[in-house]
């Protein structure tokens, strides 16, 4: 087999051969298919799509790639929780304690952020002393033993995803469908649930513009864990507009505190519950979701869920005086507001663009190496439907770097379209697909 006959047929439009996959995956994991040459090929991938079976043995491949966790002596149902990526995404850390609480084994591992979107792992990193980075043993014996674990990436898992996901952000080929669902359900399949719940992100800040485009992907990632023996379940919910009202590492811990504390934005508590509902029902703690979000109710409101979030805290090596104490966070230096330039209706945020700015501003990696500002970011006081009037404030501004305040301020009053308009449909739970 070579590697030049494998190019030839992706872009001739054959299905390719499971041998001649793992020929790809694991040759380019090791170094001896060169860049130029899986360019190629991921680009004929990108042209000319996937069938089924071929985007299945492409997730096997590269989940075999690396270490497959055994979690099978923590639980018998290991439930899994994951987000195709957003603005403001801190459902992660709000949710996950409360399903710790209702004693369901959470062992979740998180990606950093990179591009305009956020990464979990970096905004745990804002709680002083929060350690990301446990081995596997200390990780596992953290669940069995308080019932949750929140760690990052950095173990070896799926190192073909790794590889290859670089090389398609570097030739503007990842929003491909079967690509994205490859890469995710590659990582899920190695990290050992064998329950998955995915927060599939759909609107102009997230990889998927549509709900077609969006119910396309859940259905892949269903089909994948199929053949894998995982069960996905999907929700599909609205990125027309950042999650909740901060963006930006510290911010959103702040905001995740508030909200384990029971003071929870509606559109955060409306994704914290359909997501919940499904993992509830999905470990046999419930039969409907009515039943599922009476459990996550009490979670939140009996102070449950809060506790458990601040014995991972401590488990984890963070400093709990800041959890019972938010007012311990410091700010960044400069928080600008942005007033709004006109009277009427909030109809639009490019939300994409907010997470440029919450980078620009210090709150995320332009490049892998950047360092994180975990001060940075936006803090908004309105939200589409809001009505406002000219010089009220949009949002607030939070940066170290003063030169950027300008053009930020610039920026997010571009990003924030005022109209007079009766209110716009925006639905938060678009769909769920199981
Ligand atoms: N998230 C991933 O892990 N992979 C993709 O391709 C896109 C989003």
């Amino acid at each position: 087999m070579d590697m030049l006959s494998i190019i030839e047929h992706k872009r001739d439009k054959k299905e390719l051969a499971k041998e001649e996959i793992e020929f790809f995956v694991n040759g380019y994991t090791s170094g001896s298919i060169p860049d130029y040459q899986a360019s190629s090929l991921i680009m004929a991938i990108y042209l000319n799509g996937m069938t089924k079976k071929e985007t299945a043995n492409f997730t096997i491949a590269m989940a075999n790639s690396g270490d497959l966790l055994d979690l099978s002596d923590i639980s018998d149902i290991i439930v899994d929780k994951h987000s195709t990526g957003g603005v403001g995404d801190k459902i992660t850390i709000i949710l996950m304690p409360i399903i710790a609480s209702l004693g369901i084994p959470v062992a979740k591992t998180s990606g950093r952020g990179l591009g305009f979107t956020g990464g979990t792992a970096d905004k745990l990193e804002s709680i002083p002393g929060y350690r990301v980075d446990l081995p596997i043993k200390e990780f596992k014996q953290n669940v069995k033993e308080i019932g949750i674990s929140l760690i990052t990436t950095t173990q070896n898992i799926a190192p073909a995803d790794k590889k290859i996901y670089a090389l398609r952000d570097t030739t503007s080929c990842v929003s491909n469908i079967g690509l994205i669902a490859s890469s995710i359900m590659s990582k899920k399949i190695a990290l050992g649930a064998n329950k998955l719940v995915i927060d599939v992100t759909c609107g102009n800040g997230a990889f998927m513009k549509t709900v077609t485009d969006a119910t396309k992907l859940a259905k892949e990632m269903i089909e994948i864990g199929k053949h894998a023996g995982l069960e996905v379940r999907c929700v599909l919910t609205n990125m027309d507009e950042p999650v909740g009202k901060a963006v930006g590492n510290q911010l959103e811990i702040v905001e995740s505190i508030k909200a384990l504390q029971g003071n929870m934005e509606q559109d955060v508590y409306d994704v914290v519950c359909s997501l919940g509902e499904q993992i509830v029902i999905m470990a046999g703690k419930a039969k409907t979701e009515k039943e599922a979000k009476a459990l996550i109710d009490d979670a939140i409101n009996s102070g449950k869920a809060f506790n458990k979030f601040k014995d991972l805290v401590v488990r984890q090596g963070g400093d709990i005086s800041y959890i019972e104490d938010i007012s311990k966070f410091e700010n960044a230096e400069f928080i600008v507001p942005v007033v709004a330039k006109k009277s009427g209706n909030i109809v639009n945020m490019k939300t994409e663009e907010i997470g440029k700015i919450a980078c620009f501003l210090g709150a995320g990696r332009e490049t892998k190496d950047d360092k994180i500002d975990m001060q940075a970011g936006i803090v908004f006081n309105k939200k589409i439907n809001d009505k406002v009037k000219k010089g009220e404030t949009l949002c607030y501004i939070h940066t170290n770097d003063k030169e950027k305040v300008d053009e930020a301020v610039n920026r997010m009053q571009k990003a924030i379209t005022i109209l007079n308009l009766n209110k716009v449909e925006l639905e938060t739970i678009l769909k769920v697909i199981k």
